[in-house]
Parts: structure tokens; C-alpha cells; sequence
């Protein structure tokens, strides 16, 4: 049985009074059988980790993947580790896009993360283009082949994939769920071909792509749907809380 989880990802947004308002309404409401995280910017992670409710996992939203040195602001895994961060986001498609994110660097995050334990959500996905050129299974390929090359993963609850279309993220373009489906069962098939049966049956795969309270429970009705990471409406406390308990 894969755990749902409802991972909410901020983005640029909330302030630190904002970030703890919100842990503030969603106290008490959140469904114990969901794994519910929300990352955040990183310079508000450290508040919101100590004042977490029960149920609300903290997560970063990028990571360096060196330990330290001179690379001038960015954030290492080693300082998450320190702030008590529990997952991370890695290979955003805005990462990917805007700064020159690639395989090799999102497979060397993938590893530094599970070394420092943290658990990294790790984002894949085509754009429109390749969508309409048919190419979308070859992306899947490539991406997931190449972030999980050489990745030891010893306990399969610790690697979250998420399967987001460029194409729906931010857009209200979400793909209909059988799409997403048939995407998140293509990326199980190519991680039992990489890792193992074992692994491809245990890991989770989310949706991310225009998830809000009223499409929610169609992806969670799919079998190879294990939960959604969710952009703007993650956002508002009431929403969150609601996604969170539509995604058992
Ligand atoms: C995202 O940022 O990962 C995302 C899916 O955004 P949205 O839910 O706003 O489409």
C-alpha cells in the first residue's frame, strides 16, 4: 500500500507571518493518512519547521548539490538537514527552465539529498511541443532514467516522483486523468526497467499540473496516481486542508 501525499509547492510566495498563519488554520485539520508537506521559500523554513502542527511535513523547494562552498546564494543540504527540513523538491520545471537545470544536476541533487536524509519529490514532465510531437514517452525516458542513474534507494517511501505536464503547471490546463495515468504508470513501468519490481510497486508517483479541490479526487481514483503536488492552490489554508483530506 503507497501512502497519498499532498505536497504543496509555494513557490515565490508568503511572507513568514503569511507561512505561519497558515500552519495556524490548518492545525488539527489535516488527515493523518495522507503524508501533507508544504514547501516553502527557504529563507521561512526554519520558523515554519518548529511551529509545524501535527501531520504538516516541511519541505524545500531546491537545494545545491554540494554540501558547501563558493557558490554564492544558493542553499546546501547540509544547512535543510540542520533547519530540519524533511523533503525536497528537485527538478521544478521553472528550475529546469529558468536556470539551466539539467538530468546530470537533478540526478546529483536526487543523491545528495538521500545522503543528508532528505527525501526528494522529483519533478518530470513534457512541454506542449513535445506533447503534440509524440514525443512525450521519450522525455519520461530520458528524465526519469537519467535522475535515478546510480541512486541507491533503500527505503522507497524516501523518493517521491511527480509527474508534471509544463503544459498544465500554472495554466488551469490540467491534464484529465487519464492522461495523467497513463503518464504516472508509463514513469512506474521505466523505474521497475531502472530499479527494480520491488521499487516501481512501492514508490509514489504524484500529478502536479493545475490540481485544485474539485479535480483532486479524480487523479486519486487512478491506481497508479499516489497523490498531487499542487501550486496556487496549496496557497490558502482552507484549500490546502481541503486537498489534503479529498486525497485518501
Ligand atoms: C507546481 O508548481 O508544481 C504546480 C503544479 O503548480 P499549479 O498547481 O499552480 O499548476
Amino acid at each position: 500500500m503507497r501512502k497519498p501525499m499532498l505536497a504543496g509547492n509555494w513557490k515565490m510566495n508568503k511572507t513568514r507571518d503569511e507561512a505561519i498563519q497558515f500552519e495556524l488554520a490548518v492545525a488539527d485539520k489535516l488527515p493523518k493518512s495522507v503524508d501533507c508537506v508544504v514547501c516553502a521559500p527557504a529563507i521561512i523554513l526554519r520558523d515554519l519547521v518548529k511551529r509545524a502542527p501535527e501531520g504538516l511535513k516541511i519541505g524545500a523547494q531546491n537545494m545545491h548539490e554540494k554540501e558547501s562552498g563558493a557558490f554564492t546564494g544558493e542553499i546546501s543540504p547540509v544547512m535543510l538537514k540542520d533547519v530540519g527540513v524533511e523533503y525536497v523538491i528537485i527538478g521544478h520545471s521553472e528550475r529546469r527552465t529558468y536556470y539551466n537545470e539539467t538530468d546530470q544536476k537533478v540526478n546529483e541533487k536526487i543523491k545528495k539529498a538521500l545522503e543528508f536524509g532528505l527525501k526528494p519529490i522529483v519533478c518530470v514532465g513534457e512541454t506542449l511541443e513535445e506533447r503534440e510531437g509524440n514525443k512525450t514517452e521519450a522525455v519520461l525516458e530520458t528524465q526519469v532514467t537519467k535522475a535515478l542513474e546510480g541512486v541507491e534507494i533503500s527505503n522507497t517511501e524516501d523518493v517521491i516522483i511527480a509527474y508534471e505536464p509544463i503544459w498544465a503547471i500554472g495554466t488551469g490546463k490540467n491534464a484529465d486523468q487519464n492522461t495523467a495515468e497513463e503518464a504516472c504508470s508509463y514513469i512506474r513501468g521505466i523505474v521497475e526497467k531502472v530499479q527494480s519490481k520491488k521499487v516501481a510497486d512501492e514508490i509514489r508517483i504524484l500529478y502536479g499540473g493545475s490540481v485544485k479541490v474539485n479535480n483532486i479526487k479524480d487523479y486519486m481514483q487512478m491506481p497508479n496516481v499516489d497523490g498531487g503536488l499542487v501550486g496556487g492552490a496549496s496557497l490558502k489554508a482552507d484549500d490546502f486542508v481541503e486537498l489534503c483530506n479529498k486525497a485518501i
